[in-house]
């Protein structure tokens, strides 16, 4: 089963996959993880991308398009991922979409975590994880970056019914029984 966890920052998207990732014995693929452990590893793609994280804004499509393309040909999602953080724009989710088909799979499941913004600044700057893009201006920045090219990927998801909107708002385990009804419904 192929489960895009999807939200604003500070959504708690990385919580929910976890749990997800242990309930439905599927792996986690977070983009933005594979990028911070590249920027601590300075490997070439961590040199690329770490001026682009500190600023919030999106690494490019082809970058990270070939960087899923290439992880998925791991035997280890054989049955399916939750992916956290990825697609990120319209130009991604297509892709991804003729990824998967070309392996005959598909998204079979869109998790949109809903939470309003104020909380989602409040939450981020109280979770102190210590990552150079949790400013107050780094993450007012990823969330004008979410609404002007994230967002749309909801409504891509959206025409092909896919998508099943989770109220964000509660405790861990509230949130996370909210996400297993509606995969399982
Ligand atoms: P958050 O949801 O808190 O913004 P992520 O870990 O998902 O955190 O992403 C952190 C950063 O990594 C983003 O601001 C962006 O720069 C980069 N990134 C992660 N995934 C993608 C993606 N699919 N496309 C482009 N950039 C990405």
């Amino acid at each position: 089963m192929n489960i895009i966890l999807f939200g604003p920052p500070g959504a708690g998207k990385g919580t929910q996959a976890a749990l997800l990732q242990e309930a439905f014995s599927i792996p986690h693929l977070s983009t933005g993880n594979i990028f911070r452990e590249a920027i601590k590893n300075e490997t070439p793609l961590g040199v690329k991308v770490k001026s682009i994280l500190d600023s919030g804004e999106l690494v490019p499509d082809q970058t990270v398009v070939d960087l899923v393309a290439e992880e998925l040909k791991s035997d280890v999602y054989d049955n399916g991922c939750i992916f956290d953080g990825f697609p990120r724009t319209v130009a991604q989710a297509e892709a991804f979409d003729a990824m998967l088909a070309e392996k005959g799979s598909q998204v079979d499941a869109f998790v949109a975590l809903v939470v309003p913004e104020e909380e989602l600044i409040s939450r981020i700057l109280s979770r102190g994880q210590g990552r150079t893009d949790d400013t107050e201006e780094g993450i007012k920045n990823r969330l004008k970056v979410y609404e002007n090219e994230t967002a749309p990927v909801m409504a891509h998801y959206k025409e092909k019914g896919l998508v099943k909107e989770i109220d964000g708002i509660g405790s861990i385990e509230e949130i996370f029984a909210r996400i297993k009804s509606a995969v399982n419904s």
